[in-house]
């Protein structure tokens, strides 16, 4: 201080500094010096006049505010100032940076950003709630999509009115391009690259919330595959993914441009068809579809015969919701494959109802086997020739608490569908071979008994164990127990060479088996002769007419001589009226079972049944 005062008079007429001063209590002062030389009209100095002005808080003020304009141009985000007429005032680096727009190119040429959005959107925002945020996406100099964020405030004048408006704007390019790589994995499945469930069930929202229900319509097809489990099962995932895109490939290739494939699930896809002219439209495209799948799939050296089974659902006819849709298009699917596979099944509300129904039943058949609700009754197998009792056909009987007894016509079917059938079918055979051990105990002489055992129930891998395991517990002869299966399960399954291989090894057990239903299902005779079959049971359909009807009688002819040809043993299915008793003894059917002879009664009334010593009116005759 003392150094700039002593410039006046000498160097200098008018002084004119700061000072920065530590004052005794330890603040930090910056004073503002003012000084002037006076002189006389000699012009000899004569004094120096001043003042002194206490500009601390002023400085502080200067400072922050140059900090703040550092900060400002330093930052990441881009600033822009723009008055109430959207005049641009000033822009800092990140902004030019960021949208390649300095201010004097901001001036000139305006900026297309706010021309138009701001005054129609953003304008009315900022002057209802003083503040607007959004994302704007522009192709940059090098054509790549950019992202940017805006955040837009309002600054108030001294009216509280809106003077400025301040821009900040931030590049989210890669952060957006990152995601919307996240968003393509999450909702594409990452074999085929086809949309997967949660990305359909978006499209099929969108599409919902589109269409006028008056005018437009849409389909959904879902089409599960009738042989995948095999191939995965057999060879492994790696050649099941393989099959799984040649899938995909073949139903890409038959798709109108219209149409979205998806794959929701392992070995499940999905169409979404929208702007349909007609209903026959989807069907057409669900033909189309199961008739490409149908040549062989090849894959290096492997074909693959891989079949589909389509359910067709639409919207508004079928459904008013995207949930409801696909449940129903599951359905119709589901009602496809148990039609036989290799087909497709328009939705019916009917199917609905059954379904409600069925789960239902199923839901009854599980708690009635924890409370062990079932029966078994036998019902008489009687020889032709001489009226005796053989054995006994079990029958599974369910005497329901509240709704009297249930047909095994309407539970058995639910029970293999849902896969119950396993359960309940172990059930049936222990207690099968349970009750022949007592029988054996007791010194009764009941002859065998057969068990109707259902297909999942043999393909199960611990079917031949169980039964092993029953043989060894009860200590019991093998022939006691005999297998009865329908001869349209025999020959429709898929998975024949290894059903045969179990009942190739069920005979080796010592049990017999013998083919149900004998007549509706179409066994060729060279097939027959290679299955380890003791016994035909004729269908009681053809017994039924072989009084009346020439063509029931011819095949049941039939049957006998090719049994008689193959050494196959022949039982008579529903024998009811001794008129069919002679005609079946006089064409050399071996046995006989049916009302005629007795209906499948409790253990114990059987037990009488057969001490009575004849059967129905069916004694020995001659
Ligand atoms: P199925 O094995 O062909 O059994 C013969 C069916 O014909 C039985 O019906 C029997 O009661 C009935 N029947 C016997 N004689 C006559 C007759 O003279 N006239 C008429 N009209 N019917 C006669 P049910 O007991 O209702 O069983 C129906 C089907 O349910 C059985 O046909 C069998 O396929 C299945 N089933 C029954 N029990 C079991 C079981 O324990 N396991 C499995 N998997 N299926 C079973
Ligand atoms: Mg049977
Ligand atoms: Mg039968």
């Amino acid at each position: 201080m003392r150094h700039e005062l002593a410039r006046l008079g000498k160097e200098a007429e008018r002084v004119e500094f700061t000072h920065r001063w530590l004052s005794p209590d330890g603040e930090q002062l910056v004073i503002h010096l003012n000084a002037m030389q006076r002189r006389d009209h000699t012009g000899r100095a004569v004094a120096a006049v001043g003042s002194a002005q206490d500009v601390t808080e002023r400085e502080a003020i200067l400072e922050t505010m140059r900090l703040w304009s550092q900060v400002i141009e330093t930052t990441a985000e881009g600033m822009l100032l723009v008055n109430r007429d959207l005049r641009p005032l000033q822009v800092n680096a990140a902004f030019s940076q960021i949208t390649g727009l300095a201010l004097e190119g901001l001036r000139r040429d305006g900026w297309r950003f706010f021309d138009d959005v701001f005054r129609r959107q953003i304008q009315p925002a900022l002057e209802r709630v003083g503040r607007w945020q959004g994302e704007r996406t522009s192709h940059g100099a090098d054509g790549q999509l950019n992202y940017h964020w805006f955040n837009v405030g309002v600054l108030l004048d001294d009216t509280g009115r809106p003077g400025h408006y301040v821009v900040m704007v931030s590049d989210v390019s890669a952060l957006r391009r990152s995601q919307s790589r996240l968003d393509y994995l999450a909702r594409h499945d990452s074999l085929t690259g086809l949309p997967n469930r949660a990305a359909m069930m978006e499209y099929l929202h969108e599409q919902i919330i589109a269409i006028d229900p008056r005018e437009g319509a849409m389909a959904l097809l879902y089409l599960d595959l009738d042989r995948f489990k095999n191939v995965n099962d057999s060879l492994g995932q790696h050649w099941g993914d393989r099959v799984l895109l040649a899938v995909s490939d073949r139903l890409r290739g038959h798709l109108p441009p219209t149409a979205v494939l998806g794959r929701p699930e392992s070995d499940e896809f999905m169409v979404m068809m929208t702007d349909l002219r007609s209903p026959a439209d989807a069907v057409a495209l669900a033909e189309a579809l199961l008739e490409a799948l149908r040549p062989a799939l090849k894959v290096e050296h492997y074909e693959f015969a891989i079949g589909a089974s389509v359910g067709i659902a639409f919207h508004p006819q079928h459904a008013g919701s995207v949930e409801e849709l696909v449940k129903n298009a599951n359905i119709a699917m589901h009602r496809a494959k148990a039609r036989g596979r290799n087909r497709l099944q328009v939705f019916s509300e009917q199917m609905s109802t059954e379904i409600v129904d069925r789960l239902a039943l199923e839901a009854q058949i599980r708690a009635a086997l924890a409370r062990g609700e079932f029966q078994l009754h036998y019902q008489p197998k009687v020889e032709l020739a001489t009226g005796r009792v053989v054995g006994a056909e079990a029958l599974v009987r369910w005497p329901h608490p509240s709704q009297g007894s249930i047909a095994p016509g309407r539970f058995v079917p639910v029970a293999e569908e849902s896969g119950l059938i396993a359960e309940l079918g172990r059930w049936v055979m222990s207690e099968a071979a349970a009750q022949a051990a007592r029988w054996h105990a007791e010194g009764l002489r009941m002859g065998h008994i057969a068990v109707n055992v259902a297909g999942p129930q043999v393909w199960r891998g611990d079917f031949l164990d169980h039964i092993q395991g029953l043989l060894r517990r009860y200590d019991l002869e093998p022939s006691l127990l005999q297998v009865e299966i329908t001869e349209t399960l025999l020959m429709s399954d898929a998975t024949q060479e290894d059903t045969v291989r179990r009942l190739e090894a069920l005979r080796d057990l010592g049990l017999k088996l013998a083919i149900d239903d004998f007549g509706t299902g179409y066994s060729s005779l060279s097939r027959l002769k290679r299955l380890p079959v003791a016994t035909l049971k004729i269908d009681q359909s053809f017994v039924n007419g072989v009084c009346g009807d020439a063509n029931d009688a011819a095949i049941v002819r039939a049957i006998i001589a090719m049994a008689r040809t193959l050494g196959l043993a022949t039982v008579a299915e529903g024998v009811e009226t001794e008129e069919q008793l002679s005609w079946l003894r006089h064409e050399g059917c071996d046995m006989g079972q049916g009302y005629l002879f007795g209906k499948a009664l409790p253990a114990a009334a059987f037990v009488a049944l057969v001490n009575a010593g004849t059967v129905g009116t069916a004694g020995p005759r001659g």
